[in-house]
């Protein structure tokens, strides 16, 4: 089976290889005549035959304006009112989608200032797309084939390697405080630079240090790097808690004395100690990215609010609360921590049992409490735990472990799986894509929208909101509503497909208006007598296959913003504020992007990659329902189609 799998593969990869290519062209002159005004070519896409002599005259309407092929490398220049125009003269001889931007900041928006040469024939996105086809229903199958040793692996007990008994060293580092200080100083450092870039530096963003560290390096290194493997390992080190934490324990390094808060943590309000809070955050800053993203100043001014929100909370309640309950970025990290294998876990359950003092949850004289409010002993998942290393240094019985498991095997967990989490699934995929249109898409009226100009600026954000929290979510309940209807022969109650909507606004309700107890056990009452509670746990549980599929669209957005932009990096680190400093002579090198013959191949993998890791967990996560194999397989595949539109709407983006 695994090799007719490989054949398979194989000939889905040499397929474009063999589909007979038309001729080239005669070696006409195709003359094209493009404008170029804030923040849009027009027109935004040329299209010409392999083999055409190319001639694009560039008229800059506004300000200075340049055209720079990506895969040609070749560019030109245009100013207003200049008689002079910029030209670009090339044989157009590699075939396939080739992006073109502006070379010159022209504005805030000016990264995203984009348009599409299309050289003919070109097969890449029929090919994409047969590819994603291809992968798609291949790896559903292969679930189906496997689907009994599936069953078998999902009911097997969780194994993973614990990393500080395997090494003593690390069960050194983790009993240190100085040594994390020592990396989360370092960190504060930075973070302090970005802060005084955003107030006192140039707000031309790519020569500001705070928005090309912030947006462009950190983001990518997240995403790619440190959320996959390190799970919530960013937030062991993340400076905007620090101040809060400084303050209410009174010390650096040493354990200090915990403040008692004026509220105690009970004081949290109950119809917030959910993610919904961190959900409507990330969609606030994800409305408003148009400015963040390119507003040096607004990015520290964001970042400032941070740590004035944590400060207070954590002086208000005590604690994380600021990190649990209301961070943008701890929401998705979060979600996306389930794929990470890295993780705390209690060595022996039992050992927690029969301790009494439960000095994780209490503090002790060498470390303090769990700030994030977590039970080591019923963790089992890394969603919440901000593995800040405390438990390791006050657990007096040796029983924590840093734990290293399979990829993805917190997504199988049961326990903790919870609509506002779905939601949040949702939320990350539809800002993927609606970043990819605005930012990577060629269609200059959603940059001018997403750049604050009214009214066009509440048509965005009304069809943003509406997109994360009506449209995306409906249409996957849709798909659920199929895929259960294919297992079970019945296509009826496809109201349910609301439920899902219907919950969230009561959620979102229960944050500002608390419900009594009088109405809270009577929505209890009704929810276990409510037949479409079991459509939302499906929905729910199958709601998890979007996290692999969620977190590589946001792999191949970040990967396309790195390559285009690693030179503003070297500019920056000379010159980190825009104030004329050479430090390390790389301010003047001239700004190219790197590999863009490449990267979109690398982003169109990782999409792959994400659509067969996405099929692999629907899989897992159904295994454990009451059903056969043919069932199983029926209520996957509409969750298969749907995973495969995605992909196929980001390659068609992308490629
Ligand atoms: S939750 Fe947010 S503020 Fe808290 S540590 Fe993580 S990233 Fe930082
Ligand atoms: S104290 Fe332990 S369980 Fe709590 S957040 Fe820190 S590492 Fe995680």
């Amino acid at each position: 089976m695994k090799r007719k799998i490989a054949y398979l593969f194989l000939i889905l990869l040499v397929v474009q290889f063999i589909i007979p290519l038309p001729q080239a062209s005669a070696d006409q002159v195709v003359k094209i005549t493009v404008h170029a005004k804030q923040y849009e070519f027009v027109p935004n896409k040329i299209n010409v035959k392999q083999g055409d002599r190319v001639k694009i005259t560039l008229i800059a309407d506004d300000v200075t304006h340049g055209l720079f092929i990506d895969g040609y490398d070749i560019k030109a220049y245009d100013q207003p009112k200049d008689p002079e125009v910029g030209i670009i003269e090339f044989v157009a001889d590699k075939t396939g989608n080739f992006t073109f931007r502006c070379p010159i900041v022209c504005g805030p928006m000016h990264p995203f200032m984009i348009g599409t040469l299309v050289v003919d024939p070109n097969p890449t996105f029929p090919i994409a797309l047969f590819l994603t086809i291809g992968i798609g229903m291949t790896s559903l199958f292969y679930v189906y084939r496997r689907s009994d040793e599936l069953v078998k692996n999902v009911q097997a007990p969780k194994e993973g390697i614990d990393l500080n008994k395997k090494y003593p060293w690390l069960e050194y580092i983790l009993n240190q405080r100085w040594i994390i200080y020592l990396i989360f100083i370092v960190n504060t450092f930075f973070f302090a630079i970005v802060i005084f870039a955003g107030f006192a530096g140039t707000n031309v963003g790519n020569a500001n240090f705070s928005l090309i560290f912030v947006w462009i390096l950190w983001w990518a290194l997240l995403i790619i790097i440190l959320l996959p493997i390190g799970g919530r390992l960013w937030c062991t080190i993340c400076p905007i808690p620090a101040p809060g934490e400084w303050i209410d324990r009174r010390a650096f390094i040493d354990k200090g004395c915990e403040k008692a808060p004026s509220v105690a943590i009970k004081g949290w309000p109950k119809g917030l100690k959910n993610i919904w809070l961190q959900n409507w955050s990330f969609l606030l800053v994800a409305l408003f990215s148009g400015i963040i993203l390119t507003r040096p100043l607004a990015t520290s001014i964001v970042l400032s609010f941070f740590i004035v929100l944590a400060i207070i909370t954590t002086v208000i309640y005590g604690k994380r609360i600021f990190c649990r309950y209301m961070c943008p970025v701890g929401g998705f990290i979060g979600l996306y921590s389930l794929l990470a294998p890295l993780g705390v876990r209690v060595r022996d359950k039992g050992t927690c049992r029969a301790h009494k003092d439960k000095e994780c949850i209490v503090g002790n004289e060498k470390a303090y409490g769990c700030p994030w409010m977590e039970t080591p002993w019923t963790m089992e998942r890394n969603a919440y735990c901000g593995l800040c290393l405390e438990c390791f240094k006050s657990c007096s019985q040796k029983n924590i472990a840093l734990n290293w498991q399979s990829f993805g095997a917190d997504l199988l967990v049961e326990k903790g799986k919870k609509l506002d989490e779905a939601y949040k699934a949702f939320i990350m995929l539809t800002c993927a894509l609606a970043y990819s249109v605005i930012f990577q898409g060629p269609w200059g009226i959603f940059k001018t929208w997403a750049n604050m100009s009214m009214p066009g600026f509440f048509i965005y954000a009304g069809g943003f909101l509406v997109l994360n929290l009506l449209i995306v979510p409906l249409l996957f309940a849709l798909f659920v509503w199929i895929g259960k209807g294919l297992a079970f022969k019945d296509f009826s109650k496809i109201g349910h497909i609301f439920t899902p909507i219907v919950d969230m606004l009561k959620s979102t309700k229960s944050m500002f208006v608390p419900s009594s107890a009088q109405a809270e056990a009577a929505a209890t009452a009704e929810k276990s007598a409510n037949p479409s509670e079991s459509f939302k746990k499906l929905f729910i549980d199958l709601s998890y296959v979007l996290v692999p599929m969620g977190l590589a669209c946001w792999m191949a957005f970040s990967v396309s913003f790195l390559f285009i932009n690693i030179v503003y990096i070297l500019h920056v680190i000379s010159d980190p504020f825009g104030w004329g400093w050479n430090l390390f002579g790389t301010k003047g090198l001239e700004w190219k992007p790197v590999g863009t013959g490449v990267y979109p191949y690398i982003q169109a993998f990782i999409l792959f990659f994400g659509l067969i890791y996405s099929n692999w967990i629907g899989a897992k996560i159904i295994a454990k329902y009451p059903l056969d194999k043919g069932q199983k397989f029926r209520l996957l595949l509409p969750i298969t189609v749907f995973l495969m539109a995605i992909t196929a709407l980001f390659l068609w983006l992308y490629i």
